[in-house]
């Protein structure tokens, strides 16, 4: 279990607001279907489908293949994908896979692969 969604947990408080320099990196979690213009490594994508459709590996765990799990950062900030680009810290969509990455980890459920 990763340190800030225990801290909640474990006091009781209500969770942090959304901050990237303190979160687990949930978001990179999630499915990141790549666009023709993005310029990441090949070693860090898959062909998905039989639609040839591009996203990030991921690691053992689920995270993309491209966050640093020293630090839970993208490794390739300066360049990573345009949905990475668009995602918004603390838009409905960021605080929600928190809230359920949050009660999985305190319930003991498997994380879900988005
Ligand atoms: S490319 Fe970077 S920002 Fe995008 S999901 Fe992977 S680690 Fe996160």
């Amino acid at each position: 279990m990763r340190a800030s969604a225990v801290q909640a947990e474990s006091t009781g408080a209500p969770p942090p607001e959304p901050l990237c320099s303190r979160c687990d990196a949930v978001c990179c979690r999630l499915t990141v279907v790549l666009m023709p213009e993005d310029r990441v490594p090949r070693h860090l994508m898959v062909v998905r489908n039989a639609q040839g459709v591009e996203v990030m590996a991921r690691n053992d765990e689920g995270w993309c293949a491209a966050v640093d799990p020293l630090h839970m950062r993208c490794s390739i900030y300066a360049d990573r994908p345009t949905i990475c680009r668009r995602f918004a810290m603390g838009a409905a969509y960021c605080l929600d896979i928190r809230d359920t990455y949050r009660t999985q980890l305190q319930r003991g459920i498997p994380l879900t692969l988005y």
